[in-house]
């Protein structure tokens, strides 16, 4: 496995992923980190003096590393990350550069491409690709977050990036082609974060009438409504007891994520012209619930409370 790996945004996901590299790249292997903030840098390098190197920018990460990851928050940083003419990671590309560039940020599919399109122009022969995740910050600390990558299943790049990245995850997708893992990730987004509201409205009309929260999961889990969000991160505090719901909310998807998360795939259904009726009221649903005193951080379950749910 690759001994010179990068590392660039060590917030909530990159900063697990990284720690779950260090216990197992292979014995003197190196991971060369950068992010704005120098105290998430600083940490890690302090925790793994052996392990960790501390970069100035995207640049030195990219010239001291055969393999480059990126877990920004957004489209505009991934794009100046990797564009950025004197401290971008295309900086750190030599003329003849045959690097492996991984960008697993959640971010829309025209920005992932355009990316990908002036790396292969400059650099033919360095290889970029989405590689979003899915599985939130508990399965990047435990190493089970499955990738969804933008890549097809002949390409001769997918056996290496497969262990490299099953070293931080259980799961890794070929999506077929450039930004197809995006698509897949958002297609993702979108359903589970519209189940959510929906599980949300049917648990509290069924407790409203009357039913035990629980009882009313095992009917859903038993019945055609059985799905994760009821089953693994149920809405309604008490029901699953390791679910962000029953810790006041707290860690799980923040409700800001699924905002960005729903108005990107409203955006992608609308390039590529699918009928979507239900993206407009999931995108009104959080983006009111981040705004919402009691709910804004939280767990993007927190949509219960913002319906008006009774969690006691
Ligand atoms: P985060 O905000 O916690 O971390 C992002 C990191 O990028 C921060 O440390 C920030 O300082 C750094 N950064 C920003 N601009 C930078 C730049 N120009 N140069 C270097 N570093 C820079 O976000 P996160 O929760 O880790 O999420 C990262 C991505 O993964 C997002 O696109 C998010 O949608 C996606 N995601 C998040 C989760 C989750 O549960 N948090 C789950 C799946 C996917």
């Amino acid at each position: 496995l690759s001994t010179a790996v990068g590392f660039i945004g060590l917030g909530a996901m990159g900063n697990p992923m990284v720690v779950n590299l260090v216990h197992k790249l292979a014995p003197g292997s190196k991971i060369y980190v950068h992010d704005v903030v120098a105290y998430f840098v600083d940490d890690l390098c302090t925790s793994y003096p052996n392990s960790i190197v501390k970069c100035v920018n995207a640049k030195e990460v990219t010239e001291r590393s055969s393999v480059v990851l990126t877990m920004l928050p957004e489209g505009v940083h991934v794009k100046s990350v990797y564009l950025d003419p004197n401290n971008g990671i295309i900086a750190g590309l030599a003329p003849e550069s045959t690097k492996l560039l991984i960008d697993s940020s959640t971010i829309d599919t025209a920005t992932s491409l355009s990316v990908k399109s002036a790396i292969s122009t400059a650099h033919p022969s360095t290889s970029f690709y989405d590689a979003p995740v899915s599985g939130g910050v508990l399965g990047a600390v435990s190493g089970t977050i499955a990738f969804f990558v933008g890549i097809s299943s002949s390409d001769t790049n997918l056996p290496g990036m497969t262990s490299l990245l099953s070293l931080m995850g259980g799961k890794v997708i070929p999506c077929g082609g450039p930004s197809l893992g995006l698509a897949a990730k958002l297609s993702n987004n979108y359903l589970s974060g519209i189940i959510t509201i929906a599980a949300a409205e049917a648990m509290d009309m069924g407790m409203r009438a009357g039913i035990d929260a629980k009882v009313l999961a095992s009917v859903f889990a038993a019945g055609t409504a059985q799905n994760a969000i009821c089953d693994r991160f149920n809405p309604v505090p008490g029901v699953c007891p390791k679910a962000p719901s029953s810790s006041g909310y707290k860690g799980g998807f923040r409700v800001q994520l699924m905002r960005k998360d729903i108005g990107l795939a409203v955006g992608m259904a609308r390039r590529v012209g699918a009928r979507n009726v239900l993206g407009a009221v999931g995108l009104g649903v959080y983006a009111a619930a981040s705004e919402e005193e009691d709910c804004k951080g939280l767990d993007s379950r927190v949509v219960f409370r913002y319906l008006g749910g009774r969690e006691d």
